[in-house]
């Protein structure tokens, strides 16, 4: 990313005024990266070396990767027209189909049978999720995979970093062609092409309809994996299946692997990213050390602690309203094949408070979780990696499709008697990162209400999971006003001092349960833009009491969010998913007394999520000081809104 040297020449050299002089060279840094002097010597431009590049590591024809691949082609090659064959019979089937349903002779037939097939799709939800979206999500992964799999198999190794940054290279310069183009065809707002059905969020952005869509999620693959400099650079498309499958395979995981395979790295940066593990290490966004970034003039810019330090600070949480991010350095650590998982119910508010928080503030811990069944009752869950499983130890492979879903096991352990032991598993470590994958948390139970039942489990699970986006594209007029009104996913961001509290609210408000708890690191900015700033940094040390609780580099960006006080820099992710029970609950009502209590705490809302607050109450609770300072340094202008301009209720639906 720093050397992006074949995009910058063929985008005849215009980014040099803002990519960084004098920077580390990484492939001489890196002893692990097979570079080699003749791959290098083939860097001219990029379009031109990535095709020869294809060719040149492509394997013989008649290998058996030789006559999968042609395989692959062939399935591609005739899968492909035909898919677009189907796309427009469907969409010409659509408007077929309103332009009957207005006609005055065919539309009193036609609308009833349609209503019909609107009330099965939005009431027997589980049995249309069961034999539609579940195969469907099945075969959507499946065609991913092999796409994703042609594309390595083509590629030299991903320790084989010279070509890979080629392609990377060339991508980003048709990142900046079309913002270019896009400007000059008069374009006066920008966003990204990513369609809104293929975010996690439940919410898409009307915007995106009107905007000039950039497509940046084409990048999709890993650039290279530096076991050196503990470092993977990767394209803001990878989602975490792809990325943790490939470091897993090589004994490597992310610092913060957040859940769901889905979940992308461009999201979980410009959005937000946590995991069990954020106890130790912060956000996502804090486990990353550089960002590559395609402004809106098209000019290209590095990013990190010492090079343009303001903008690798705000890039976490400005959701594409500053520039494009086209490549991401992460720091990863060693992986090991297993989780001991402890699992400790707790019968009382006070002790599910004091063992979560005891946990959260030991770094020895992995990974820390609680689940909460109800005001008083919840099981914190305290994962450590192994590296095997000692003898007589209970293996729980939890992937299997017929094992029940994962916070119903865990429910389990409340039921054993007050002073047994704590229950231990030893779970294999990606399906410990996927623990809730199988059950989209607990949303599942809403969508498919029978799918934890044992003929279920055994006869009908192993179809698979239904995939957010294909529930998205199949929501109904009648479903989305249900699921708008009585239906909330909100992740709010609240200091551990403030738990107690903040459970009593989320309990007389929303009485959603399970509720998720998930302990998170408050991290300083770098310690140099602090010091331009004149500014100390609040949270240097994790805990100096604490011998075990080791110095943290102050190297972090974080976004618009705030440092806290030392004595508070440890947050608890409050994950409410689901359908409200409280008789108090008033969807807009509700949402602002949360939200209110939150700023009042001074903690955050994720924003992925429905958000009531105004502009002013938005610029409270996120400090835009910095962000107005680089979005004029960087003379962003109109092309990218301001955040809220994007979050805000009116402009998602
Ligand atoms: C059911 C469910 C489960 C979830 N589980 C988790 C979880 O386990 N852990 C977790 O951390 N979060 C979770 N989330 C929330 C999720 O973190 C956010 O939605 C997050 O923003 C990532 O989602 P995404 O990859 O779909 O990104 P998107 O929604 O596509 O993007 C998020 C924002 O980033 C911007 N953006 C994306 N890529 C780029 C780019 N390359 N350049 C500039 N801007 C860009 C987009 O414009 C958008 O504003 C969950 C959400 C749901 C609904």
């Amino acid at each position: 990313m720093a050397r992006n040297n074949a995009a910058h020449r063929a985008n005849g050299g215009s980014s040099s005024t803002t990519m960084p002089n004098g920077l580390p060279d990484p492939t001489a840094a890196s002893s692990s990266s097979t570079t080699n002097a003749n791959a290098r010597s083939r860097r001219t431009t990029a379009t031109t070396k990535s095709s020869n590049a294809g060719t040149h590591v492509r394997p013989a024809l008649f290998s058996p990767a030789g006559l999968a691949l042609l395989a692959v082609q062939t399935f591609f090659a005739l899968a492909t027209p035909i898919f677009g064959l189907a796309v427009l019979v469907v969409s010409k089937g659509g408007n077929v189909i309103k332009s009957l349903t207005a006609h005055p002779t065919a539309g009193p037939l036609i609308n009833p049978a349609l209503d019909l097939l609107a009330d099965f799709v939005t009431y027997h939800r589980g049995i249309f999720a069961t034999v539609f979206v579940a195969p469907a999500s099945v075969a959507w992964d499946a065609v991913e995979a092999l796409r994703d799999w042609m594309y390595d198999l083509q590629m030299p190794p991903v320790g084989d970093v010279s070509v890979r940054r080629e392609i990377h290279a060339a991508r980003v310069v048709q990142v900046q062609r079309q913002i270019r183009e896009l400007v000059a065809g008069g374009a006066t707002r920008l966003c990204t092409a990513r369609p809104g059905f293929l975010a996690m969020s439940m919410k898409a952005g009307t915007y995106k309809k009107h905007w000039g869509g950039v497509e940046v999620h084409a990048l999709r693959d890993i650039v290279e994996i530096d076991t050196v400099r503990q470092i993977v650079r990767v394209e803001p498309g990878c989602n975490m299946g792809r990325l943790s499958r490939e470091l897993i395979k090589k004994g490597w995981t992310l610092e913060v692997l957040p859940e769901l395979d889905d979940l992308t790295v461009g999201g979980l940066i410009n959005g937000f990213g946590i995991e069990t593990s954020s106890h130790k290490y912060g956000l996502f966004q804090h486990t990353c050390t550089a960002f590559e970034v395609v402004l809106p003039s098209g000019d290209v810019v590095f990013c990190d602690k010492d090079n343009n330090v303001d903008l690798f600070a705000t890039i976490p949480w400005s959701h594409g309203t500053i520039g494009f991010l086209t490549a991401a350095d992460i720091k990863i650590v060693r992986a090991k094949p297993y989780v001991r998982m402890e699992y400790h119910p707790c019968r009382t508010q006070a002790e599910c408070v004091r063992v979560f928080e005891e946990a959260s503030r030991d770094n020895g811990n992995d990974f820390v979780e609680e689940l909460m069944y109800t005001k008083d009752t919840g099981v914190v869950m305290v994962g450590k990696m192994v590296d095997a499983v000692p003898r007589g130890g209970t293996v729980n492979v939890l992937s299997r499709w017929y094992k029940p879903w994962f916070f119903t096991h865990v429910a389990s352990f409340l039921n054993r008697p007050a002073g047994t032991p704590n229950a231990v598993e030893y779970l294999p470590l990606r399906d410990y990162y996927h623990r809730h994958t199988r059950s989209i948390f607990w949303e599942i139970q809403d969508i498919v209400p029978f799918g934890n039942t044992w003929w279920y489990r055994y006869f009908v699970a192993w179809v698979g999971t239904p995939k957010i986006s294909i529930l998205k594209m199949t929501t109904t007029g009648k479903l989305k006003v249900l699921w708008e009104t009585m239906h909330v996913a909100q992740d709010l961001l609240v200091p551990i001092s403030t738990l107690k509290e903040s459970l009593d609210l989320f309990h007389d408000e929303l009485t959603v349960y399970p509720l998720w708890l998930c302990p998170m690191r408050m991290l300083s900015p770098p310690e140099n833009l602090l010091a331009n700033r004149g500014e100390r940094p609040a949270v240097a040390v994790l805990d100096r009491t604490h011998p075990q609780h080791a110095f943290h580099p102050v190297t972090t960006p974080a976004g618009s969010l705030t440092p806290p006080h030392p004595a508070e820099q440890l947050f608890v992710d409050c994950g409410a998913y689901g359908v409200p029970k409280s008789p108090k609950f008033h969807f807009e009502r509700s949402l602002e007394v949360v939200e209110e209590f939150v700023r009042k705490v001074q903690g955050y809302q994720a924003l992925y999520a429905d958000t009531m607050l105004t502009r002013a109450q938005f610029r409270e609770m996120f400090d835009h000081r910095l962000y107005d300072k680089v979005r004029d340094r960087f003379q962003v202008g109109s092309l990218l809104p301001e955040i809220w301009d994007k979050v805000n209720k009116g402009a998602r639906s």
